[in-house]
């Protein structure tokens, strides 16, 4: 296969409303969309920037360009091809080379005639997804747990991170209004110190919350090791964890029970596969979650997903709360997010005009 040409374009989705975790808050998803042109067929692909990976909107756009022309007429086989030659001709910019890895994918699924999952081994074509609340007053956040559990969700995400007593005062409203079935998890985002999130966990022990996420920040290796030794909730690392190397020295280090995935985060699909590879042999699960993305590239997160054994956990909701996302073609039933059966991706781009 052949890379002919490859387009780009940005898009600003706003959110049906302002989500709000312990770093900031945002009201629109910026997104950078890449089309990845092989005879006559496209693949596509979408970059979510944020500040995990120190991207925006303009250095996704100025990567994809140097990519573009650093990948016109390269000749390819296997996925694996692509994301070596996009290393050598730039460093970093993983949300950028996740749009155009996924991009790859597509195509290559295209051609073998299969659904990405398929294309990738994977057999299962569905898995629950959390729905995430973000941080809010408690009053607004059981409504929200209300809503999402009527819907179907059977597990919650609850952002927690600025203030550890009224975080648990929060997360256990939540509890008490949806009952003992409903998984929850909680996510500090870098916001608490060591000894606030050994209190937060403490205090949140009786609450059968499963996941407690990157409640220190990413650079504080001795925190996340002391914390995952001494909190009654299993520690989950997301920010610390973007290169295969950081997977190594999360390893090394024993900083967590389990590691959130994300293709932003890696560099698409290549590059999660072989951080999951180093968190299965550590012995970490691995969830799959997202940035503020839409369909589209959520789809290329999902496929991932269903064709690793070592994922447990989904968190792939940021396209629930876009007020316009130009991409379709999942699914939700039942509380799972269910994979497109047609060939690649399975989704529809269509540009609002
Ligand atoms: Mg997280």
């Amino acid at each position: 296969m052949r890379i002919d040409l490859i387009e780009h374009a940005s898009l600003s989705i706003p959110r049906k409303e302002r989500f709000t975790i312990a770093r900031g808050s945002s009201d629109v998803a910026e997104n950078v969309f890449a089309m990845v042109h092989s005879g006559n067929r496209l693949g596509l692909g979408c970059g979510a920037p944020s500040d995990v990976t120190r991207e925006t909107v303009a250095t996704v756009t100025a990567a994809l360009h140097g990519l573009a022309r650093g990948l016109r007429g390269f000749e390819f086989e296997r996925p694996g091809h692509v994301a070596d030659r996009m290393d050598a001709v730039l460093p970093a910019n993983p949300a950028a080379k996740a749009a155009i890895d996924m991009a790859v994918h597509d195509l290559l699924a295209q051609e073998a005639a299969k659904p990405l999952y398929a294309y990738l081994g994977g057999s299962r074509d569905r898995m629950p997804t959390d729905m995430t609340i973000g941080i809010m007053g408690t009053a607004d956040a059981v409504e929200r747990a209300v809503r999402w559990v009527r819907e179907g969700f059977r597990s919650l995400k609850v952002k927690v991170g600025l203030d550890p007593k009224g975080d648990v005062e929060r997360v256990r409203a939540i509890r008490a209004v949806v009952g003992g079935e409903v998984e929850l998890r909680v996510d500090g985002n870098q916001g608490y110190t060591w000894s606030q999130a050994l209190a937060f966990a403490r205090s949140a022990r009786d609450l059968g919350i499963v996941l407690f996420e990157q409640p220190v920040p990413a650079t504080d290796f001795e925190g996340m090791r002391a914390l995952a030794e001494a909190s009654p909730i299993p520690i989950m690392a997301d920010e610390m964890v973007l290169t295969p190397d950081d997977a190594k020295k999360l390893r090394w280090a024993n900083a967590a029970r389990a590691v959130n995935l994300k293709l932003m985060k890696h560099g698409g699909i290549v590059r999660a596969s072989e951080v999951n590879a180093i968190c299965e042999s550590a012995g970490y699960p691995a969830m799959v979650g997202c940035m503020g993305e839409p369909q589209l590239s959520i789809a290329a997160g999902l496929h991932f997903a269903l064709a690793q054994k070592n994922v447990r956990w989904l968190d792939l909701d940021s396209h629930f709360n876009l007020a316009a996302d130009p991409s379709s073609g999942l699914r939700f039933e039942e509380g799972e997010l269910v994979a497109p059966a047609g060939p690649g991706l399975g989704i529809d781009v269509e540009w609002p005009s």
